[in-house]
């Protein structure tokens, strides 16, 4: 049995899964809004696991951010409290074990490489489009992570051939470079260039509504947040070539991207035939607490 935990802002998520990957329980509790009492939920959650179950295997946890490679400390995570924490060693005193600690988005790619929607395929990108952007790259079930611990950050790497009016509507990014893939492709990124152009205040389930009801400016909207994720994509077809890429996160439930995304991507990489697919997750909100127990 292992078991995964999805730290996150606002909840954290824990499941144990069995060898084959079946979910066997699931809890969630709030997090904690401070370090100690995050450290506290997350022990929590496998002290009563273990009671109902018996001893586990492994334990992986996700959470956003990284962990710094020279000093070990927990950076650039939007749960503030965690950052400049020795996250890991902390939690491997509590638990009195070694844990396996992952980037929210490695978490996510590495349960669809192992039994979501990249299953079948040996070099897999998963893709979060929601609040944030990220990514991860998985080879033959591992992460791999690189020497800096950002492969797969596409989010941040700026859109390709950005045109006068896309650099107008954009934002600057909180990482403090500009024209992020980020800042075009996010949900907030699509509702607020969609604003701006239009000066309206839409949100982005409202900008769908429109789209359905063939509200020209919501049609417009979602041709070019698709070809800006297909221009996006093509770096990383073009540097990675995987088999497949699956998309995650709250942008990924467009029904019309998929529609469209192959087609556009075909126009933006250096080849004639494209065999790289882009598909939607198989787990649902579940990929990231299903990765952390598969590290
Ligand atoms: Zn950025």
């Amino acid at each position: 049995m292992k078991i995964g935990i999805d730290l996150g802002g606002t909840k954290t998520e824990a499941i144990l899964i069995d060898h084959n990957g079946k979910e066997l329980s699931r809890k969630r509790i709030k997090t904690e809004k401070n370090y100690q009492g995050t450290l506290n939920g997350i022990k929590s959650l496998v002290v009563e696991f273990e009671n109902e179950f018996g001893l586990v295997e492994s334990v992986g946890i996700g959470m956003p951010g990284a962990i710094s490679v020279d000093s070990s400390l927990v950076k650039n995570a939007n749960s503030i409290w965690l950052n400049g924490k020795p996250i890991k060693k902390d939690l491997e005193n509590r638990l009195d074990r070694e844990i396996n600690l992952e980037n929210d988005a490695n978490c996510f790619a590495l349960s669809e490489a192992v039994d979501g929607a990249g299953k079948k395929y040996p070099v897999v990108f998963g893709v979060i489009i929601g609040t944030g952007v990220g990514g991860g790259i998985i080879v033959n079930k591992k992460v791999l992570q690189g020497i800096n611990k950002i492969g797969g950050e596409w989010g941040h790497i700026p859109l390709p051939n950005r045109t006068d009016l896309e650099k107008q509507h954009s934002n600057k990014c909180y990482c403090g470079l500009s024209g992020c893939m980020e800042t075009y492709v996010s949900g907030p990124g699509f509702t607020s260039i969609f604003n701006s152009i239009n000066n309206e205040n839409l949100d982005s389930h409202q900008i769908i509504e429109g789209y359905h009801k063939k509200d020209n400016r919501c049609v417009e909207a979602l041709d070019n947040y698709v070809d800006h994720l297909a221009r996006g994509l093509s770096l990383i077809v073009n540097i990675l070539d995987p088999d497949v890429i699956v998309l995650g996160g709250g942008m990924s439930n467009i029904d019309y991207i998929y529609e469209n995304i192959n087609n556009q991507l075909q126009n933006y990489v250096f080849s004639y035939t494209l065999r790289t697919k882009v598909v939607k997750n198989f787990h649902g909100d579940s990929g990231g607490v299903r990765g952390a127990a598969w590290l």
